[in-house]
């Protein structure tokens, strides 16, 4: 078949493809050609060099060459992979009819095509595109103006992921929007498209790039939703799931509508919309989030992260449960509670804990295989991870029979229990111990099963030892002994001689009439039988026949699979709690974790307490042991806040390990984890916020410095009393004098009006002054000892400030030439002796660098009677901090 004949008639083919292509204009368009998928045009272009093909021409249109590429239908899904991860949507285009329907219709008629899915990042349900231990989450926002709320428009946000069913809904608002999508970190959000084009969400859009995905509005019309609702989860209203408010039926509506606009015939067994309520989890706002690397590192891995420092899951259900809660650790105590009894348990009773950890080893990925069966795009395979499912369910069901859990597990247990036994027993008495990947190679269905296949199978095999028989007696027959019966797709069975034989079976007219000649080779001659013939239709038979009963069964279990989606879906939710709460007892045994409390105080009290990611790299790196630290915020002598830590110290010296253990262990605590600490005592934490190390924005046209004060202005504009705060290094993107200042205010309006328990790391050591005036602030500082010159860093916290910065000390680690170093050494110790004895040196003034603002000094001596003359002098832009110190006593000793 050619696509378009060189004279630039349009073929009917070609037609066909326009009006397709017409209909997808967003796609790549995958454009079923035999066994094929072929691409045309300008996605042709894109799709070779995207996927390192080669591009080829097929016909002309309108006088142009075609260009054309494929990809092989049985290697699609990993060409898929690499197209979905470069940001393309693909329309799959099926042939929707045999052939020879076609050609009934006339012999120009094209076989009707149409596209019958369309690949999307947040619509994959295929093993190979995802990763077992990731979500894959799916993000519609719904927006109305004018509710309730008077004229503001209220958001909400309604997430699936598609491959297990997962379906959630909670309401937002413009200013958390970005942190309520980050928490999810969905690989798609649809977007209403004047949502996506309404300037003031334009920075929303902007940070999440290629992710937003902007579609008609239609999908989203709040006033249409609920019958959309009823309609796909087959309810009279939705009613029975909950009340929506309007912003939140618009984001489900368009999650839905957007599932069927993609998966067009086929629905994927989703769960109804589960609501989560706004505060019920800890608000971590997105660049803290990015900061703390909990999923991934700033730089894209997930080695390093703490996801990565903390997971023991055995299933990928397991991890996925565990990543989701580290994203929205909780807010209320007695849920954390809850939560940790269950990890408590599981450390206490070592057997179990390992009992279940081996059964959840043979749990394949149930709530995937589900979404696949019921998306028809599923295998006997999928049926086989839901028969190993359920029996590892009954293991373990047995295994804690006698045990007395508690109320995590047991509910757990409970789910695991009404597991449909019926359909487990059918799945195992069904399927074979060892399963092809695709049905329509049959020989998945166990022998014993079903008797009519036993006995066609039994025909099957019967008729090929006939054959085997028939070969021998025809070799006898004839006397040639290389006589071979043999089999292929075009000629099926056929007798096969060489070609110097071919006298035998030709030379006589009664050996015409018994061996009916089929194909003659360069050397070989082949026959049939009218008995061969006989045997062929047979075996063909039986096998046709076997396979139509393999293909009827798989999908009767597959029926009732999708029919019991719920209690295998809830199931599968039980064995990913077992199996996280297990995961985190063995690690909090092996790296020696304790159960924090966690209650409604304002305290924070950490003894002990170490970076989980930190420590684990430097036992691998043999690097000597984590110093564990204490931190105490907790209000003291009856304050109604939580204190401020001002934390002083080298660089080098552990200030942000520190900084974000404490940030890491409260997460951890709230997740419902044991914390890498001797003892923690965390009243709970509404609000995480940080101001940690500085986040590459650069890219996107913002300096350091904007960026640093962005990110300050929500942490004052947003921390309530409840809030912990941790910052690093405020200030420091801008002159010395400027960042002073602004740090100092920052600390003070965080004691006065936030009142928030806060960590506030810093390098102006003019700031521990502080102290004096704030009662709840305390100077703390990383020790650090002196030996022959050089510094040793101890990573300990300790009291009180640090007394100098060793800068030059540090440089000296860092491999600055050693003329370099102590020449600094020496201006130093120039500068200090000079600071103190106000006297200007005579070496420094010697170094062009400095002399400006020396000799500045020198040239206006401050007289004792001239405080304004003094005043006037001072330049505060060109003073180091010292100088600025400096100078404010000097004037305070004129006064
Ligand atoms: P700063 O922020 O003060 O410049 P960092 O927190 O980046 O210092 O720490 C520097 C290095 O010191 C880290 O990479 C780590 O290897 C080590 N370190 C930090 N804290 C500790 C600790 N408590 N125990 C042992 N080593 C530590």
């Amino acid at each position: 078949t050619t696509l378009a004949p060189a004279t630039g008639v349009i073929t009917p083919m070609m037609e066909q493809f326009i009006e397709i292509k017409a209909a997808n204009p967003d796609s790549l368009l995958f454009y079923r050609m035999g066994d094929f998928y072929e691409l045309f045009f300008d996605d042709a272009e894109k799709a070779s060099q995207a996927l390192g093909i080669v591009l080829t021409k097929r016909g002309k249109h309108q006088g142009h060459d075609i260009p054309m590429c494929g990809v092989p239908v049985h290697a699609a899904d990993d060409y898929l992979q690499k197209l979905i991860a470069q940001g393309f949507r693909v329309a799959v285009c099926e042939q929707i009819e045999d052939p020879a329907e076609a050609k009934k219709r006339g012999s120009k008629s094209v076989v009707r095509r149409d596209v019958v899915r369309l690949v999307t990042p947040g619509t994959i349900t295929e093993d190979k595109l995802l990763a077992p231990s990731e979500s894959s989450f799916l993000m519609a926002l719904g927006r109305v103006k004018g509710g309730t709320a008077g004229n503001q428009a209220s958001f909400a946000l309604a997430w699936i992921d598609i491959s297990t069913g997962a379906f959630r809904v909670a309401e937002t608002s413009a200013e958390r929007l970005l942190a309520d999508i980050f928490r999810v970190d969905p690989r798609e959000l649809i977007v209403a498209e004047p949502v996506f084009h309404d300037p003031e969400l334009r920075p929303v859009f902007d940070v999440l790039g290629r992710v937003a995905n902007p579609q008609p509005p239609s999908l989203f019309d709040s006033a249409s939703a609920t019958s959309r609702i009823a309609r796909f989860f087959e309810v009279a209203t939705p009613d029975s799931f909950g009340t929506f408010s309007r912003a939140e039926l618009s984001a489900i509506s368009g999650t839905i509508a957007y599932v069927e606009k993609t998966q067009k015939a086929e629905r994927p067994p989703l769960s109804r919309p589960e609501r989560e309520e706004q505060g019920s989890t800890l608000f971590i706002d997105p660049a803290t989030r990015a900061n703390l690397e909990l999923l991934r590192t700033l730089s894209g891995s997930r080695d390093g992260s703490l996801f990565k420092a903390i997971d023991r899951t055995v299933t990928g259900g397991g991890a996925r449960l565990l990543a989701d809660r580290l994203m929205a650790p909780l807010t209320d105590p007695a849920a954390i509670a809850a939560r940790l009894d269950s990890v408590s348990f599981f450390r206490s009773e070592t057997r179990l804990c390992q009992g279940l950890r081996a059964s959840l080893k043979g749990v394949a990925d149930m709530p995937r295989a589900l979404s696949r069966l019921a998306l028809n795009r599923g295998g006997p395979r999928d049926l086989g991870a839901l028969r190993a499912g359920f029996e590892a369910a009954g293991a373990i069901a047995e295994l804690f029979s006698a045990a007395a859990l508690p109320a995590e597990p047991a509910a757990a247990l409970a789910a695991i229990k009404a597991l449909p036994e019926a359909l487990a027993r059918h799945l195992s008495e069904a399927l074979d111990d060892e399963l092809p990947l695709i049905r329509r190679d049959g020989g998945f269905v166990r022998a014993g099963y079903h008797a009519e296949l036993d006995e066609m199978r039994a025909l099957r095999d019967e008729s090929r030892k006939v054959i085997a028989g028939l070969e021998r007696s025809l070799i006898e027959e004839t006397g040639i002994r290389s006589l071979k019966i043999r089999h292929n797709n075009v000629l099926g069975y056929y007798i096969e001689v060489t070609a110097n034989h071919h006298s035998i079976m030709t030379g006589s007219d009664a050996a015409k009439a018994r061996f009916i000649h089929r194909q003659t080779m360069a050397n070989a001659m082949r026959f049939t039988t009218t008995e061969l013939a006989e045997l062929e239709t047979k075996i063909a038979n039986a096998a046709d026949k076997a396979l139509g009963i393999e293909l009827a069964a798989f999908d009767r279990l597959t029926a009732e699979v999708v029919g019991a989606a719920d209690s295998i879906r809830t199931g599968a939710e039980a064995l990913a709690v077992l199996d996280v709460s297990a995961a985190l007892a063995l690690l909090s045994e092996s790296e020696a974790w304790c159960r924090p409390l966690v209650d409604a105080s304002l305290a924070f009290e950490i003894a002990g307490g170490r970076h989980p990611v930190v420590e684990q790299a430097l036992r691998r790196s043999g690097e000597g042991p984590f110093v564990a630290n204490d931190c105490d915020l907790s209000p003291e002598g009856g304050a109604k806040a939580g204190a401020i830590w001002l934390l002083t110290g080298p660089n080098m010296g552990g200030k942000s390990t520190f900084l974000r253990q404490n940030a890491l262990i409260a997460i951890l605590a709230q997740t419902g984890s044991f914390v890498p600490a001797q003892s923690a005592h965390i009243g709970v934490v509404d609000r995480l916020f940080s101001r940690v190390g500085a986040s590459d924005d650069l890219a996107r046209g913002r300096s350091t410095f904007m960026v640093e004060m962005v990110e300050t202005a929500a942490i004052l504009n947003q921390a309530g009393e409840r809030a912990l705060v941790i910052l690093d290094e405020i200030g420091r993107g801008t002159a010395t004098f400027d960042g002073l200042s602004i740090a100092w205010a920052a600390v003070e309006y965080l004691h006065e009006k936030n009142r928030c328990r806060a960590i506030f790391a810093t390098h102006f050591h003019e700031m521990t002054a502080l102290a004096g005036k704030l009662p709840r602030l305390a100077n703390v500082t990383m020790r650090v000892k002196e030996w022959e010159g050089d510094v040793v860093f101890l990573h300990e916290v300790g009291k009180g400030a640090a007394d100098r910065s060793y800068g030059v000390q540090v440089a000296r680690l860092a491999g600055l030439p050693e003329a370099v170093v102590a020449r600094a050494k020496e201006v130093l110790h120039q500068l200090e002796e000079g600071e103190v004895s106000g006297k200007t040196n005579r070496l420094v003034d010697d170094l062009p660098l400095f002399s400006v603002a020396v000799k500045r000094e020198a040239a206006k001596p401050v007289k004792s009677d001239a405080l304004g003359e003094a005043l006037g002098a001072i330049n505060p832009d060109e003073m180091t901090p010292r100088e600025a110190l400096e100078a404010l006593y000097r004037l305070k000793g004129l006064n």
